[in-house]
Order: structure tokens, then C-alpha cells, then sequence
């Protein structure tokens, strides 16, 4: 492990790299068109008029886009590169992140532009400590061409690393975890949990939920139960229905433990379930009092009523273990 420091000379084999091929030569696979840049700024909700008509130039910021391989791939790692990773992970230094990357526009451009690029290692830094881990930055180059001439360049910086909590046997991503989870707390001191959208379809709901009832409705058609609530019945079309209040039992249908990303007010990870209720229907709230990890489809739960602060209470399950 790197834990004492790079071997002698190891920063100077590092260097060795610099300049080498990052990846072989490439083409763009489609010349730059009207139809991907469309796509990019509905996907951006970009409406420059600089991007659309007759004189459209692309957004500069879709650069790397017009050199992307897509599903089936193009841009192969060149060898020194996969030489490269293979000597770091050697000396430890085997997780990868992406951290920042930079872009240079030289010049527009425009549907029916050719491009052509190559990448190169440009610069390892010397041995780095950061929150993550001890490593080595690696920032690449691609260098872009339209039609011959420079039209940008595209520099991506990576920091190969030793984990922290690989080398301390897990104890510190623990403790880095409890940390992650504090400030998340912080976070939710000042976030206030999202309100519910309460209309006259679903108000009846909500009453009840202040009376600490979980309310369903029962079709007056033809009896069939629903939820969430709905003006009318989606089996028989029936606009005629009544209240009735569920057991508050239930089986755990679906789940999900959410980790990523994080919203303010949430502090992650935390159970979101799919409950199937007594009654038949299902309802979508948080499965409390049980490890989020040990949640498990057909779990069974009961309901229970959660003041989130002043003004919000609502419906969530309680799991067993075991
Ligand atoms: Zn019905």
C-alpha cells in the first residue's frame, strides 16, 4: 500500500506519461447536425437563437458531444493510458473519480462541420491528499478539429486513489458517512419537507389524515376499492363513492433505499416503500422503524402517523424485522 509514500522514483515514472497518447485518433460519428443540437437544447432548455435558423452555430458547450462514441463505442483507451492506470492501481491507488473538466472554444461550429480529435495525457500530479483518499491527479487533453482546423480542446481531470476506508479496513468511510450524514442533518434543520398538492379530488384525504385515519374510497358502482384518490371509479366509471378507512395493515410490495441524490429535508438512506394495503390497494410512503438495508418485499407493516413539523403529518409504515 502507498500509505508510507510513493516508492523512490515513482513520480518520475509517472511522468514518463505525460504527452503519451490517451486515446487512439478518432471521428466524430456524425457531422455536426441541426437534429442533435435541437436535441441538446430542448434536453438544456437552452432557446439561444444562436443555435437554430439558417446561420445556426452549435451550442459551444456540446464540444465533447460531437466526439462521443455512443452505446457502441469508438474512443479506445490507447495503451500508455491503460499503462498508466495499471501502475497506479499497482502502488494502491486503484478507485477512480471523475473530477472537474475544462473547455476551450477556439471556434464556432456549424452543421456540416467534420470533426476529428486525439486526446493525450497531459499532466500527473504529484502525490495528492484529499477527503476521498490519497492519489494522483491525471488530466487528459482531447484537442477537437472541424474540418482540419483547431475548434477546441476539452481537458477531463481524474484522481486515481487509495480509499480511505479501504486502508483502515472500513472503519473510516464509516466515519465518514456519519459525517456526510450530520451536515445532512444540518441540511434538513433548514429544509422544510415538500408540502403535499391538496385539491378537492384528494382533500378528503388529508381531512383524515389530520384525524389520524388513513382513508381509501370504495367505488358506489361497483364496490371496487382505490387509491390515490379520484373523482371517479377506473373500472366502472362510476362518479359515486364513499370513505372508507384501511386497517392499517399492509405487506411491503416494492421498495427502494434511497442514497443518491440527496434532497434537502431528506437524510438519505431511507426507505421509500410500495405498501399493499389490507384492502387491496397501494400506497406509496416511507417504511420506518427497521435499517432501510433490512427492508424486504412482502415485509409486513403497520401504519403509523408521522409529525414531520408543524404544519405536516403524514401516513407512513412501520416494518418488523423478522
Ligand atoms: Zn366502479
Amino acid at each position: 500500500m502507498s500509505g508510507a509514500g510513493d516508492p523512490v522514483g515513482f513520480q518520475e515514472r509517472l511522468k514518463t506519461f505525460e504527452g503519451r497518447a490517451a486515446a487512439s485518433a478518432g471521428v466524430g460519428k456524425d457531422l455536426v447536425n441541426e437534429a442533435m443540437i435541437r436535441h441538446w437544447c430542448e434536453a438544456m432548455g437552452d432557446a439561444n437563437p444562436a443555435y437554430a435558423g439558417p446561420d445556426a452555430i452549435a451550442p459551444p458547450t456540446m464540444l465533447q458531444a460531437w466526439t462521443m462514441g455512443g452505446l457502441s463505442g469508438h474512443t479506445d483507451r490507447s495503451g500508455a493510458y491503460e499503462e498508466l492506470f495499471a501502475l497506479l492501481d499497482g502502488a494502491g491507488y486503484t478507485s477512480v473519480v471523475a473530477t472537474d473538466c475544462e473547455q476551450e472554444y477556439l471556434r464556432p461550429l456549424r452543421p456540416g462541420d467534420r470533426i476529428t480529435f486525439d486526446a493525450v495525457i497531459e499532466g500527473i500530479s504529484e502525490r495528492k491528499t484529499t477527503k476521498l483518499g490519497t492519489g494522483h491527479f491525471v488530466t487528459t487533453r482531447m484537442d477537437v478539429r472541424a474540418n482540419g482546423e483547431p475548434a477546441g480542446t476539452h481537458r477531463f481531470r481524474i484522481l486515481k486513489y487509495a480509499p480511505v476506508g479501504a486502508r483502515r479496513g472500513g472503519g473510516a468511510e464509516r466515519d465518514a458517512d456519519a459525517g456526510k450524514s450530520a451536515d445532512a442533518e444540518k441540511g434538513a434543520a433548514r429544509a422544510v419537507r415538500p408540502r403535499p398538492v391538496v385539491n378537492r379530488d384528494n382533500a378528503g384525504f388529508w381531512e383524515g389524515v389530520a384525524e389520524h385515519r388513513l382513508l381509501i374510497q370504495r367505488c358506489g358502482g361497483c364496490g371496487t376499492p382505490r387509491f390515490p384518490w379520484l373523482p371517479g371509479c377506473n373500472a366502472c366509471g362510476s362518479d359515486a363513492w364513499e370513505a372508507v378507512e384501511a386497517s392499517g395493515e399492509g405487506t411491503v410490495f416494492s421498495y427502494v433505499v434511497m442514497h443518491h441524490p440527496p434532497f434537502p429535508a431528506f437524510d438519505p438512506p431511507y426507505a421509500v416503500g410500495l405498501i399493499e394495503l389490507a384492502e387491496g390497494v397501494r400506497i406509496v410512503s416511507n417504511v420506518v422503524g427497521v435499517e432501510p438495508e433490512k427492508v424486504r418485499i412482502g415485509m409486513a407493516v403497520r401504519l403509523e402517523f408521522l409529525r414531520v413539523d408543524g404544519e405536516l403529518e403524514i401516513p407512513v409504515f412501520r416494518g418488523s424485522e423478522g
